[in-house]
């Protein structure tokens, strides 16, 4: 059996949590000081209730730093300081121990499983509360903010294409460009080949995705694909490398690169 921390109380880390309640799901952070990276999930179960319950639940062997309620409402369940178990097999800009570089936050909606819903406002203003705090005590960067699908794009599809990235950048958090227009024209998809292929999964690459620039359009670059497009091209998710797609991505790679 594997050793488990103690679930003991402990200090709220924002001034904006509601109320605390402990998970045993932890452990120390690995060769990481402090935290460099947040990453958001949907809890894609059918009520706030459950996701609790199971985030606290020894057995599940699950759990985020924070877990924020369809009304606002902002639950701390691992010390920040403290390593918790949210993001599973994952990679970003070659980082692939997301958990002991990041905080989790997991934002209750019932997911693509479960009926998936816009995020309600009020949540989105918690998120937003939370998120502002979080970044300003660790200074991370607004690249680093990310979606669970981001890391992870061939498991993972939270917290989803109706998930508002652009509201966040209102409120000066995470990246974000205007989509460019849907429109016809070349694309790329499964099976394709060739320096055009190669030179979209490098850009992919260089935002962070774990991909590798082979020149075929494989399965890992439709999930790359997809996984953009639910974040920074949400209204049409797809998987295929349109021009839309291609354009709103080489205008992200100039913001941030
Ligand atoms: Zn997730």
């Amino acid at each position: 059996m594997p050793e488990r921390p103690v679930t003991k109380p402990f200090q709220a880390d924002s001034q904006f949590v509601n109320q605390v309640e402990p998970s045993p799901n932890f452990g120390e952070r690995r060769q990481v000081k402090s935290p460099d990276l947040i990453i958001l999930h949907y809890t894609g179960m059918k009520s706030g209730e459950a996701a609790l319950t199971r985030l606290c639940c020894g057995e599940a062997e699950v759990s985020s730093h924070y877990l924020i309620g369809e009304d606002g409402e902002i639950i701390q369940l691992v010390a920040e300081g403290k390593r918790a178990w949210h993001a599973g097999i994952s990679c970003w800009k070659g980082i692939k121990d997301i958990n002991s570089h990041s905080i989790g936050i997991e934002i209750v909606n019932r997911g693509h499983e479960y009926g998936y819903a816009d995020f309600p406002d009020e949540q989105m203003e918690s998120v937003v509360q939370l998120l502002g705090d979080i970044v300003a005590r660790y200074r991370i960067k607004s690249a680093d903010i990310l979606a669970h699908s981001d890391i992870a794009p061939l498991r993972k599809q939270d917290p989803g294409e109706l998930f508002d990235w652009h509201y966040l950048y209102k409120a000066g958090l995470g990246i974000w460009v205007e989509p460019a227009p849907i429109r016809p024209g070349d694309s790329l998809g499964i099976g394709q080949q060739g320096d055009s292929v190669l030179n979209y999964q490098l850009a992919l690459q260089k935002i962070g995705f774990e991909i590798v620039p082979s020149g075929k359009f494989d399965e890992l670059t439709v999930a790359c694909t997809t996984a953009f497009q639910r974040h920074f091209r949400q209204e049409k998710v797809d998987g295929i490398a349109d021009i839309s797609t291609v354009e709103t991505l080489n205008k992200l790679l100039e913001k941030v690169c």
